[in-house]
C-alpha cells in the first residue's frame, strides 16, 4: 500500500513517510493483543500499577521530544503541545493508581457470599482523530490497560507520529510485548479491521459522528462494547449581569484554540440582547489581538489548519456575503493558514456555521432575549458536548448548567476537560464517559459470584 506523507500543516513540507497497516497487518496485531492478554490480566495489581507508573516517567522524560513532534506533525503551538504530552503523562499517573483500588463489592445475600469483580475485555482498539492526537490516545490507552486489557490504537492517517513514537517509550519503560501497539493505518482499513474483528473486545472511538455512526452500526453483530467521543455545537451563552470584560477576553480562546479544531469549541456565541453590542466591541480587540503564526514559538497561540481539504471545508462556512463582523491576523505564505473569523448575525440568519461543526477558527455571534430563549437556542442542534454559562447570579447560572443539554458545562469559565472528571457528549455527541473516577466501568465487566455456606 502507498505510504502516508506526513505533513507540516505550517510549511507544507514533507516531515516523514509512514507505511499503513493493512488488513493483514491489523490482524496480526490483534493476534498479539491476544496473547499478551493473558499475561497482562494477571500481573499483580502494585505490579501493574509500577508498570504504569514507569510509563507516565518514560513521557514525562520525552515530553519536549513529544511536544516537537506534534508541533511538526499538527502544526500545534509549541506551549499547546507541551500541554498535550503533560496531559498523556498525567492520565497516565492518574489511572496507575487504579489497579490497586479496583475494589468488588460484598452484597448481603441469604446462605452464602455474593461478591462482584470488574474483569478487563481482553483486546481494546482505540482509534484517534488528528486533533489531539496524545491526549486522546491517553483517555483511552490508561484506564484500559489500568484495568487489564490489552490496546491497539489506531491514530488519524494524518497525525501518527507521537502515538508511534508513544508505543516505543511504552516498551522501553518495560510494558510487555503487544500489551501497546500502534498500527497507523487508513481509517477504512486497519480501523475498520479493528471493528470488525472478533479478536477484539472493545472500541473507543473518537472521530466524527458520521463515522461513528457506521462504527456503532458495525459493533452490532458481536454486541462489541463502545465508547463514542464525536462532533459538537457548543455555546458560550453571556448575560447582560456577566463580567462582560472576563467573557469577551476569554471567548476567543474558546473557540479559536487549536484553530478552532476542538470537538468542544464554542462556536456559537449567544449574548443577551442589551449588552450584544457592547459584547462585540469587547470582543473585537481580543480577536484581532490573538497572536497567530509560528507554532514553534512559545509564545504563539494559535496555529494553522491541518490540511489544504480541511481549509477548504472551513472556507466554505465563510461565503462571499457572510456576515463577517471582524477577523484576526494570519500569516501568508506557505501553510494552512485560516484567520479566526466573527460572523455576527443581529436579526439571525440560516447560516451553515450556525448550525454545522466547522472544525475551524470560525464563530456565529446571536442575541437572545432571557432564559427561556438562550436554552432553546443552545439546544437547537443534534450535538451535545460541552459550553459556557456567564452570569453573575448563581441560580441562573445553576438552572442553565442544568436546561442545556451538554455533558461538560462551565460557569463563567471555559474548562471542559479534566482528566479527574467525566467528559463525554449528549445527544449525537457520543455514548459513554472517559476519564474522572469511574472511567474504569468502561473497560471492564461486572462479574457477579455467589458462594454458598451452606452444607
Ligand atoms: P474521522 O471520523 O474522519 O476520523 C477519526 C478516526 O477514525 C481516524 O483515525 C480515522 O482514520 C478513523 N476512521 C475513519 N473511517 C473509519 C472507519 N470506517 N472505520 C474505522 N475507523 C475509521 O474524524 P477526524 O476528522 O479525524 O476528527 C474530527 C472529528 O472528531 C470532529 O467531528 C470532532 O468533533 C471529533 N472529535 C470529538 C471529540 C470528543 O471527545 N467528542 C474529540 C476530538 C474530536
Amino acid at each position: 500500500m502507498t505510504e502516508f506523507k506526513v505533513i507540516d500543516p505550517a510549511t507544507e513540507q514533507v516531515v516523514e513517510r509512514v507505511a499503513p497497516a493493512s488488513a493483514e497487518e491489523t490482524d496480526a496485531a490483534v493476534e498479539r493483543a491476544g496473547r499478551a492478554f493473558e499475561g497482562w490480566r494477571s500481573v499483580a495489581p502494585g505490579d501493574r500499577a509500577r508498570l504504569l507508573r514507569a510509563f507516565a516517567a518514560m513521557v514525562d522524560a520525552h515530553a519536549e521530544e513529544l511536544a516537537a513532534l506534534e508541533v511538526r506533525n499538527a502544526g500545534h503551538p509549541l506551549g499547546q503541545a507541551r500541554w498535550e504530552a503533560g496531559n498523556l503523562r498525567d492520565v497516565l499517573e492518574y489511572y496507575a493508581g487504579a489497579p490497586e483500588r479496583a475494589c468488588g463489592r460484598q452484597i448481603p445475600v441469604a446462605g452464602g457470599l455474593d461478591v462482584t469483580f470488574a474483569e478487563p475485555l481482553g483486546v481494546v482498539g482505540v482509534i484517534v482523530p488528528w486533533n489531539f492526537p496524545m491526549p486522546i490516545m491517553g483517555w483511552g490507552l490508561a484506564p484500559a490497560l489500568a484495568a487489564g486489557n490489552t490496546v491497539i490504537v489506531k491514530p488519524a492517517e494524518l497525525t501518527p507520529l507521537t502515538a508511534l513514537r508513544v508505543g516505543e517509550l511504552a516498551l522501553e519503560a518495560g510494558l510487555p510485548e503487544g500489551v501497546v501497539q500502534v498500527l497507523p493505518g487508513a481509517g477504512p482499513v486497519a480501523g475498520r479491521r479493528l471493528v470488525d474483528h472478533p479478536g477484539v473486545a472493545k472500541i473507543v472511538f473518537t472521530g466524527s459522528t458520521r463515522v461513528g455512526k457506521e462504527i456503532m452500526a458495525a459493533c452490532a453483530p458481536g454486541v462489541k462494547r463502545l465508547t463514542l467521543e464525536l462532533g459538537g455545537k457548543s455555546s458560550n451563552i453571556v448575560f447582560a449581569d456577566a463580567d462582560l470584560e472576563r467573557a469577551a477576553a476569554t471567548a476567543p480562546y474558546a473557540v479559536f484554540d487549536n484553530a478552532g479544531q476542538d470537538c468542544c469549541a464554542r462556536s456559537r456565541i449567544l449574548v443577551q440582547r442589551p449588552v450584544y453590542d457592547r459584547f462585540l466591541e469587547l470582543l473585537e480587540p481580543a480577536v484581532r489581538g490573538l497572536r497567530v503564526g509560528d507554532p514553534g514559538d512559545a509564545k504563539t497561540e494559535m496555529g494553522p489548519l491541518i490540511s489544504a481539504a480541511h481549509r477548504e471545508r472551513v472556507a466554505s462556512y465563510v461565503p462571499d456575503g457572510a456576515p463577517v463582523a471582524f477577523r484576526g491576523p494570519a500569516p501568508g505564505g506557505p501553510g494552512f493558514w485560516f484567520p479566526p473569523t466573527v460572523l455576527a448575525t443581529p436579526g439571525f440568519a440560516a447560516l451553515p456555521a450556525w448550525n454545522e461543526e466547522v472544525f475551524g477558527p470560525v464563530v456565529t455571534v446571536a442575541p437572545f432575549e432571557d432564559e427561556d430563549d438562550a436554552v432553546r437556542l443552545a439546544n437547537d442542534t443534534v450535538y451535545g458536548l460541552s459550553g459556557s454559562i456567564w452570569t453573575r447570579d448563581l441560580g441562573r447560572g445553576l438552572r442553565m448548567a442544568r436546561a442545556v443539554e451538554a455533558g461538560n458545562l462551565s460557569v463563567n469559565s471555559h474548562s471542559s476537560v479534566r482528566y479527574w472528571t467525566p467528559f463525554g457528549g449528549f445527544k449525537q455527541s457520543g455514548l459513554g464517559r472517559e476519564l474522572g473516577p469511574d472511567a474504569l466501568d468502561a473497560f471492564t465487566d461486572v462479574k457477579n459470584v455467589f458462594i454458598a455456606t451452606e452444607e
